[in-house]
C-alpha cells in the first residue's frame, strides 16, 4: 500500500490553473517534527513518514507515489494595491490526500525551491519561519479555529541568504484546499469566464456541496465563503490573534487562517496593536480585521460578478446584497464568541440589550486603559466566576485585577445573577471559552532563536507540546502563561520571506 492516498483533482483542472513542478532536492534533509495526531487522522503511514524516506519526501528529495507536483496560480490585493500574478513562489502542492473518513486535504510543501512563480525570490524558507508557522498553526488548531495544519517539518541543510545568513527548512503544510480569494481574482482579472465557472464548480463540489442544490450555485458559494469568514475573524478577535497581513491571497475559499507569516497574539490589550514589520499605516491592526475582511469578501463577489447573473446589474445586486450581510453575520458571531468569554448564555437579551453592550464596551475599554494582558484577564475572570480554595486553575499568582476594575466586576457579578446556570457550570465553560496558554510572541522567539542559533529544538517541542493543551492550567507550567517581561515584548514580526 502506498504511504498516501492521493487523489488529485486540482491537477486535474486545465493547465491554466497550475505550472508543473516538482520541489527541488536540498543538500541533506534533517527530522524537526512530525504531527502524529495528524499523520493518523489523514491514514499516513506514520513508520515512513518518520523514516529517512519520510524526510526526504518533507524536504522535496523524493516524491511520494501518487504525487503530482504542481505549483498554482493566483493574484491578490496585496496592502490594498492589486498584483495580477502572484501564485505559489516558494511552494508545491504535492497531491490531494484522502483520508480515512473520506475528507480530502492538499499537501504542500513550503520552501520546496522556485518555481514559474518566484518572481526572482529563490522559493526557499528559514527554519525560524518554519517553525513559526508549526508552532501557531498547531496552536490555533487546538483553540478551536479552522486553520491550516503543519504535518511534518525538515531541515534542508543548506543556508538562506536574508539580512544575515539563517538555515533553510521545509514545511509540509496541509489545508482543506489552498484556493484562495487571489485565485478566483487571477482569472477574473484575465476575464477568463470558463476559468471561473471551472473554479466555483471545483469548489463548491469540495467545500460547499449544498451550495449545488440551489437556484443559483455561486451565490449560495458567495454566502458560504462570507458566513465562514465572518465565524473565523470573530474566532480570531476573541483570541486577541492578529494575522498581520490579510491579503486576499491569504484569505481561503474553504475559511481556514493561513499565512502565518508575522502575525501575533496580543499580550497587552490594545485594539490598534500592529506587529507586522511591512504594516506601516496599521491597515491590519486588530481593530481592523473585520473591516478587512469584509473589504476582501467584496473582491471575491467582484471576481464572482460574471458568473452570478448574465445581467450586468442583477449579478452586481446579488454581490451587494450578499456583502452587506457580513457586518451582521460578523457581529452575532462575536457577541457570542464575547458572552461565552464572560460566561453569559448570550449577550443582549432584550431588556439587558443595552446594559450588556455597556458591560462589554466597558471591559474594553478598561482593559486597554490599563493594559491588561488579553489572555490573563479574562482567564482570571474565569477563577472568579466560581469561588473555591482549592482551585489549580486559578492562575491568581500570575494576574490580578487592578483596583480600577472592581467596580466592573461588580457589575459583571450582578449580570450573572440572571442566568440559570450555576456558577460552577459557568466557571466550566468559561474556561472552555478563555485558553490559559497561547503561543506568546516572546516564546514563539526564544523557539526560533534557540534553534537557529544554538542548534537546539527542545524549546519549540516543548513549547509545541504545552500548546496542545491550551484549556488547562498546571503551576509548574507558569512561565509559558506569564507575559514578557517588557525586554522580552516583541515589537515587530516579518513576513516569512
Ligand atoms: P506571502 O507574503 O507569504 O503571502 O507571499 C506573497 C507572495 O510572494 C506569494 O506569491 C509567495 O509565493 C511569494 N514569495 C514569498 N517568499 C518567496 C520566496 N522566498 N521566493 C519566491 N517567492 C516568494
Ligand atoms: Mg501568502
Amino acid at each position: 500500500m502506498d504511504p498516501i492516498a492521493f487523489d488529485n483533482s486540482y491537477a486535474r483542472l486545465p493547465d491554466r490553473f497550475y505550472a508543473r513542478q516538482e520541489p527541488e532536492p536540498v543538500a541533506e534533509p534533517g527530522p524537526i517534527r512530525v504531527n502524529v495526531e495528524l499523520a493518523t487522522a489523514l491514514g499516513i503511514d506514520l513508520e515512513w513518514l518518520d523514516s529517512d524516506a519520510g524526510i526526504a519526501m518533507v524536504a522535496g528529495n523524493a516524491l511520494p507515489p501518487g504525487a503530482e507536483p504542481i505549483a498554482t496560480a493566483y493574484a491578490g490585493h496585496q496592502f490594498g494595491g492589486f498584483n495580477p500574478q502572484l501564485g505559489d513562489g516558494r511552494a508545491v502542492l504535492l497531491g490531494e490526500v484522502v483520508a480515512p473518513d473520506g475528507r480530502r486535504f492538499d499537501l504542500q510543501l513550503k520552501g520546496s525551491g522556485p518555481t514559474p512563480w518566484s518572481r526572482g525570490g529563490d522559493g526557499r524558507s528559514p527554519l525560524g519561519p518554519v517553525l513559526r508557522e508549526y508552532i501557531v498553526s498547531e496552536a490555533m488548531h487546538r483553540l478551536g479555529v479552522p486553520t491550516t495544519r503543519s504535518l511534518a517539518a525538515a531541515t534542508t541543510g543548506e543556508i538562506v541568504a536574508r539580512d544575515r545568513f539563517l538555515p533553510g527548512a521545509v514545511l509540509a503544510r496541509v489545508a482543506s484546499s489552498h484556493i484562495r480569494i487571489g485565485t478566483f481574482q487571477y482569472y477574473a482579472a484575465r476575464k477568463d469566464t470558463e476559468a471561473l465557472r471551472l473554479l466555483a464548480d471545483h469548489v463548491i463540489e469540495r467545500h460547499y456541496p449544498q451550495a449545488a442544490n440551489t437556484g443559483n450555485p455561486v451565490l449560495a458559494l458567495l454566502e458560504g465563503v462570507i458566513s465562514r469568514q465572518a465565524q473565523l475573524i470573530a474566532q480570531w478577535q476573541s483570541l486577541g490573534f492578529i494575522h498581520g497581513v490579510m491579503n486576499t491571497d491569504n484569505m481561503l475559499i474553504c475559511g481556514e487562517t493561513i499565512d502565518y507569516g508575522p502575525c501575533a497574539f496580543m499580550d497587552t490589550f490594545n485594539p490598534e496593536q500592529v506587529y507586522s514589520s511591512i504594516d506601516h499605516n496599521g491597515r491590519y491592526a486588530y481593530r481592523s480585521q473585520p473591516g478587512i475582511a469584509h473589504w476582501n469578501l467584496s473582491c471575491l463577489a467582484q471576481a464572482l460578478l460574471p458568473l452570478l447573473d448574465e445581467d450586468p446589474e442583477s449579478a452586481v445586486a446579488l454581490a451587494q446584497q450578499a456583502i452587506d450581510a457580513f457586518p451582521d453575520q460578523f457581529l452575532r458571531a462575536n457577541a457570542q464568541g464575547i458572552a461565552r468569554k464572560l460566561g453569559l448564555r448570550e449577550l443582549g437579551l432584550e431588556e439587558s440589550a443595552e446594559q450588556d453592550t455597556a458591560l462589554v464596551e466597558d471591559l474594553w475599554q478598561l482593559m486597554a486603559e490599563h493594559r491588561l494582558d488579553f489572555t490573563l484577564a479574562f482567564r482570571r475572570l474565569a477563577d472568579l466566576a466560581h469561588e473555591r480554595t482549592d482551585n489549580e486553575q486559578s492562575v491568581a499568582n500570575l494576574f490580578e485585577f487592578p483596583e480600577a476594575l472592581h467596580p466592573w466586576l461588580e457589575r459583571w457579578r450582578l449580570r450573572m445573577t440572571q442566568e440559570t446556570s450555576t456558577s460552577e457550570e459557568r466557571q466550566a465553560l468559561m474556561y472552555r471559552a478563555n485558553p490559559v496558554f497561547i503561543p506568546r510572541n516572546h516564546l514563539v522567539e526564544a523557539a526560533i532563536a534557540a534553534a537557529t542559533d544554538s542548534n537546539d529544538l527542545s524549546v519549540f517541542h516543548q513549547l509545541v507540546e504545552v500548546l496542545a493543551n491550551p484549556w488547562e492550567y498546571r503551576s509548574e507550567l507558569a512561565l509559558y502563561a506569564t507575559p514578557p517581561k517588557p525586554e522580552q515584548v516583541v515589537q515587530q514580526t516579518f513576513c516569512g520571506t
